[in-house]
């Protein structure tokens, strides 16, 4: 489907594509064309998106899809053709499209057919350069898919596009079991908003709780960052832990973001964090004692009284 991700909400400034925008862009500024299709005026979203080049998230293959880049006639035909196949794919998607304006192509060393991935317009594209082509007035559309995941997305103020996965209690507990982390304890699930893996034992360390019974209704539904006073997610933000572990996030708040909701003995719907892969989870494992204990450290310095006089102006600073 198609969503809008946060990092567009903002000006690029990114200063090799600020130069380029301006150049290319002949005054025009990227523009929101409707939920998950931006009109951009370079090539490199993923640059805007992420900050540098994404190789993975950059290659989505979608069933019917040939190709995740191209070129076509204009912004309407793109959604008419592709519009539908991206919306039926579950996962999240965004469309950069960028106008290639004839008028504005140099006689020499212009835009050209070959390496923009297939046409899917109306037209009969018979020379190489755009520049020389009859017809195509109105030039062609760039278009390129990239794939987002799940936090990439949220807005600001938390509330979610998506709608939720669906499951029952026994296919989760199946899948936490998969991971095969040696008990319900250790079994690994991922903060819907920051990526963080977190188990029952993390919590217990993290000081959400004494034991698996008290941590247990947190786990899943509030992120281990809550607990140690981590703040909301932003990338590359600066937290109040200094370990910068997890985010504030809990699926119980106002705005109601979840990817997962588990069918309980009562027959309701509870959202829940998700199942890591059992990859994640098994690396997760494997730190487990060394985390453990730098979770504890982490709660000692966090719980301390009193802290020496000295670092009352950094303390400060902190808390902006
Ligand atoms: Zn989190």
């Amino acid at each position: 489907m198609l969503v809008d991700p946060i990092a567009l909400r903002t000006p690029s400034v990114h200063p090799i594509l600020t130069v380029l925008a301006t150049v290319m862009g002949k005054g025009r500024e990227r523009r929101r064309i409707k939920q998950g299709i931006y009109e951009m005026v370079h090539f490199s979203m993923d640059i805007d998106l992420w900050g540098s080049n994404n190789f993975e998230q950059s290659r989505p293959e979608i069933p019917g899809v040939e190709s995740e880049y191209g070129v076509c006639d204009s912004p309407e035909q793109f959604e008419e053709l592709l519009g539908p196949l991206i919306q039926k794919d579950p996962r999240y998607f965004v469309v950069s499209l960028t106008h290639i304006i004839k008028k504005y192509e140099p006689a020499e060393g212009g835009w050209r057919w070959r390496k923009w991935g297939p046409y899917i317009g109306k037209g009969n594209p018979q020379e190489e350069y755009l520049y020389d082509e009859k017809g195509f007035e109105g030039g062609v559309w760039v278009y390129h898919i990239y794939e987002l995941k799940p936090r990439e997305f949220i807005e600001e103020k938390g509330v979610g596009l998506m709608g939720p996965k669906v499951t029952t209690l026994k296919e989760y507990m199946a899948a936490l079991k998969a991971q095969n982390t040696g008990g319900v304890k250790d079994a690994v699930v991922v903060c819907v908003v920051c990526g963080t893996p977190q188990s029952c034992e993390d919590l217990i360390a993290a000081g959400a709780g004494k034991d698996f019974d008290e941590v247990e209704p947190s786990w899943g539904f509030s992120c281990i960052g809550r607990f140690l006073g981590s703040g909301p997610y932003r990338k590359g933000c600066k937290k109040k832990n200094p370990a910068q572990i997890g985010c504030d996030w809990t699926l119980g708040g106002l705005f109601r973001i979840h990817t997962l909701e588990v069918i309980g003995p009562d027959g309701k719907h509870h959202s829940r964090f998700e199942p890591a892969t059992p990859e994640v989870a098994q690396a997760h494992f494997k730190g487990k004692e060394e985390r453990l204990a730098s979770l504890r450290k982490l709660v000692e310095e966090l719980n301390a009284p009193v802290k020496p006089k000295g670092r009352a102006n950094e303390d400060k600073e902190d808390k902006r």
